[in-house]
């Protein structure tokens, strides 16, 4: 069937990793268990809203593609997909596995299986497990194996990750004075075959600060330790995903800020913040530069609770919402 010209904003849902030993997660020794209750979802959520996506019509495209540079300008750019279907980008955020919480619920790291396909690796009960099936990297792969027209072009997702406690549960930050050049060589595998699998990679910040807290001399630090130590790693990207959804783009007086002005300088392109409702378009500004910039709508265990409406057309949260697992709250 031949592709056309998606007229429509793309839409942008992200979640967090996601939990795949439940009864670990929510369980009463978790101290961060009413924290995963609200930010995460579970494993089969995430199965059911993959399934729903694909009965609506949704299909992956690469958000690298929904902008473009024309005359020293960023501009968006329309994405063709095949007829009857519509466009979605899916990101992942704070995918380094932080190490305060190995151990509940959460898978440890990524890794590659000694047939060099995608695996999840995680000490449960004292002993290793690997897993093709609890996360959301090999969730979507196998996935796409089922319905290859979701990524009609193998587009997977976008991983967002900063860098204070390394990525994809590689100690690669440079605080690490025991491992970390092994670390980075283990990641650099993991990412390589990552991309060559149809994922992207965005800056979450390097610290996940508080954007509006640090002052503009501590924010080019964090930007440069990005640059430093995550961008060797995953590489270049255009796409900058703000911690907490916390934004500054312009100044008092509606210029652009010094903040803002650091991360263009960096190289990133495309702003996204969170947002419930659509939006992806340019932030006007006095001196005309607009910023192109896309809200990224929550998929959690919070909107799933609450039947956020802007979810409906993607799927219906009371299908997907995992009672059986769940604490009530
Ligand atoms: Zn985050």
């Amino acid at each position: 069937m031949p592709d056309f010209e998606y007229t429509k904003t793309v839409e942008h849902l992200f979640t967090h990793c996601l939990i795949a030993y439940p009864s670990v997660a929510f369980s009463s020794d978790n101290p961060m268990k009413d924290d995963y209750n609200k930010d995460c979802i579970t494993t089969n959520e995430f199965k059911k809203i993959l399934n729903s996506l694909y009965k609506n019509n949704y299909c992956i495209v690469d958000i690298n593609s929904v902008y473009k540079e024309k005359d020293g300008t960023i501009v968006k750019n329309s994405v063709k997909v095949p007829v009857g279907k519509k466009a979605l980008v899916l990101s992942f955020d704070d995918v380094n596995y932080d190490h305060k919480k190995m151990g509940f619920g959460m898978v440890d790291k990524i890794i590659l299986d000694e047939n060099g396909n995608l695996a999840t690796c995680t000490t449960i009960n004292g002993k290793q497990e690997i897993s093709y099936d609890n996360e959301f990297v090999t969730i979507l792969e196998n996935f796409v194996k089922l319905h290859p027209d979701f990524s009609p072009f193998g587009a997977k997702g976008t991983i967002n990750v900063t860098g204070y406690d390394g990525v994809l549960g590689y100690r690669t930050q440079s605080k690490n004075k025991k491992n970390r050049e092994q670390e980075i060589e283990k990641a650099k595998v993991v990412i390589k075959k990552l991309k060559n699998s149809g994922w992207n990679f965005a800056s979450h910040s390097y610290g996940h600060y508080h954007m509006k807290k640090l002052n503009d001399i501590e924010f080019l630090e964090e930007v440069n330790l990005w640059k430093t130590e995550v961008e060797p790693l995953v590489g270049k990207t255009g796409i900058y995903v703000y911690p907490y959804g916390e934004w500054e783009v312009f100044d008092n007086l509606g210029n652009i800020s010094k903040k803002h002005q650091y991360l263009i300088d960096a190289g990133f392109k495309v702003f996204c913040g969170v947002g419930m409702k659509t939006f992806y378009d340019y932030l006007p500004n006095k001196n005309k530069n607009k910023v192109l910039f896309m809200d990224r709508k929550v998929v959690d265990g919070n909107t799933l609770r609450k039947k956020d409406t802007n979810l409906y057309p993607f799927f219906d949260p009371s299908n997907v919402y995992d009672y059986a697992v769940r604490p009530s709250v």
